[in-house]
């Protein structure tokens, strides 16, 4: 049987040694305690970009250096790693700190640069930022919401309402399609020229995994799935996936595309495709995404 958590864990931002410390979230002298130490580390983003040194390592400040309490700002837990609480904090223009050499990068494109652990560390922080940006308001009655459990749950602070808001993620599937030997990859037009990836799409309600990967399957390449076998899944905080990585063997290999999503669509065999990548005729998808190492892992055989 395939340990999937350490297989999981070889996804970029799904390997982390981080302790959620769960149980401090709803202890307050301990919170103010951590944010009195000098050696508790703050990670500051600012429009959901992490703040990073010049050669793209993480530039954490001290609560000295970034007085969060004083400036009222509420930092999110993100937890403990060797003796020391990480929180994440989310800074807007007019919080105006020295940032010495340090400036504010884009994740996505510094990942393949970072530590694994603090590329994962990052991709946490970066998704309970965007979460609690994008619950200000109560969905129930739209009266203002409040920060609480250390930012893991908005509050309504509307009396007759008072209902709890807890962090989401959207599920995707993406899948490597076979039939007998062969890879389907697909392409759609607005990617780089030459791209092709595994096909994916978001889970509906009332759907399996595996049924989402059917449907998808069917809809953007209209190819019949009997078969799906889990292969592993990925934070993907762009901006609040969770992408879960899957086989599918296709029960036949007519292609029937869905112009609205894919621009083109071919089957492979591996030396095929080694080939074509081999001489660049083909690029696949960032080697930070699931869809490198689904269609990678497939190639190895
Ligand atoms: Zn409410």
């Amino acid at each position: 049987m395939r340990n999937h958590l350490a297989y999981s864990a070889l996804n970029y931002f799904g390997e982390s040694n981080l302790d959620r410390v769960h149980q401090h979230r709803k202890n307050p002298v301990w919170l103010d305690e951590q944010l009195s130490k000098p050696r508790t580390v703050l990670l500051p983003f600012r429009g959901l970009r992490p703040l990073l040194t010049q050669d793209r390592q993480l530039q954490p400040l001290s609560v000295r250096e970034l007085p969060v309490q004083e400036m009222d700002l509420t930092p999110i837990l993100l937890g403990e790693r060797n003796g020391q609480a990480y929180f994440a904090v989310d800074l807007l223009e007019e919080h105006d700190i020295p940032l010495g050499t340090g400036s504010f990068q884009d994740l996505r494109e510094v990942t393949l640069q970072l530590a694994r652990p603090d590329s994962s560390l990052l991709a946490y922080a970066k998704a309970m930022i965007h979460w609690n940006r994008q619950h200000h308001f109560c969905s129930v009655c739209g009266a203002p919401t409040l920060s609480k459990e250390a930012g893991h749950v908005r509050q309504c602070t509307n009396p007759a309402c008072h209902t709890s808001h807890f962090p989401r993620t959207d599920t995707a599937v993406i899948t490597m399609v076979t039939h007998q030997g062969r890879g389907l990859l697909a392409r759609q037009a607005s990617w780089p020229a030459g791209m092709y990836a595994s096909v994916a799409g978001f889970l509906e309600p009332g759907e399996t995994l595996e049924s989402a990967v059917a449907r998808e399957v069917q809809e953007e390449v209209g190819l019949p799935v009997h078969h799906v076998e889990y292969h592993s899944s990925q934070p993907w905080p762009f901006p609040a996936s969770i992408m879960v990585g899957f086989m599918a063997e296709a029960a036949s290999d007519a292609i029937k595309l869905d112009p609205a999503e894919i621009e083109d669509a071919h089957w492979f065999t591996r030396p095929e495709l080694q080939r074509l990548v081999d001489r660049g005729e083909i690029k696949l998808p960032p080697a930070l995404s699931i869809s490198y190492r689904l269609i990678t892992d497939w190639l190895k055989g």
